[in-house]
């Protein structure tokens, strides 16, 4: 489903991305590891092309994304995002936050954009919280929502860039659960996550990415079993 060609970012004179060769097939569960700094971050906004790539190229579904002519906002409607921050619009309702792209982006009426939401709502367990605002609910509330209002837009894939690591330690298992009902789904994703139990539970494979590239790669039990590098086992050891 998307295929990663020889993806380099920099940023003024840091070479952030140096290098990175990678594909995702339909179905799988990605997870992205490694020390603070590492590029994980810049590598999924990659993805979507948040940011631009320096150089190398980004196929999706065959089509090259990072081609000039492509339409970049038709790709990122594929590709849903969540990240650390909740980024809610605080002056609009919980229903508001999940309506408004699919209304504005894909010409849904209100009608049915609601329907659409009030679905994702009764998955996520959070019915009630439809006419609430952002900083009525708790962080993991807040969360779920980010992930229905990402999920309104019936992405491809999912991309979550550290979606637990600013909540309270009670409110983590509330989220990881509902990355878990996705990914039983079948939900393709991308995941930067320092859940280690999260990436055995769920990941079919695991990247640890140290200095802008993929230093290793394998699957969970692998990785976090017998890590090759001597960078992987350094930053495994300093976590686990
Ligand atoms: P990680 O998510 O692994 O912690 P990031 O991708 O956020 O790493 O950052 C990698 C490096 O790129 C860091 O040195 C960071 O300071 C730098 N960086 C990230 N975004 C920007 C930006 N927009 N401008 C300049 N430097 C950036
Ligand atoms: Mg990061």
């Amino acid at each position: 489903m998307i295929h990663i060609k020889n993806l380099h970012k920099k940023f003024g004179d840091l070479h952030v991305l140096k290098g990175i060769n990678e594909e995702v097939q339909q179905g799988e569960v990605v997870v992205v590891i490694g020390p603070s700094g590492s590029g994980k971050s810049t590598f999924l906004r990659c993805l979507n092309l948040l940011e631009q790539p320096t150089e190398g190229e980004i196929f999706f579904n065959g089509d090259n994304i990072t081609d000039s002519h492509n339409d970049i906002n038709k790709q990122r409607e594929k590709m849903g995002m969540v990240f650390q921050q909740f980024n809610l619009f605080p002056h609009k309702t919980v229903l508001e936050n999940i309506t408004l792209a699919p209304i504005q982006v894909k010409g849904m009426t209100g009608t049915e954009a609601e329907e659409v939401a009030m679905g994702l709502l009764k998955r996520i367990g959070l019915v009630e919280k439809a006419k609430a605002y952002p900083k009525q609910l708790s962080g993991g509330q807040q969360q779920r929502i980010a992930i229905a209002r990402a999920l309104a837009m019936s992405p491809q894939v999912m991309l979550f860039d550290e979606p637990t690591s600013s909540l309270d330690p009670e409110m983590v298992g509330e989220v990881l659960d509902v990355m878990k009902e996705l990914a039983a789904e079948g939900m393709t994703m991308v995941v930067v996550t320092h859940e280690m139990g999260f990436a055995r539970q769920v990941g079919s494979r695991v990247l640890f990415m140290d200095e802008g590239l993929i230093v290793e790669q394998n699957t969970p039990q692998a990785i976090f079993n017998q890590p090759q590098h001597p960078r992987t086992k350094d930053f495994l050891g300093k976590i686990l």
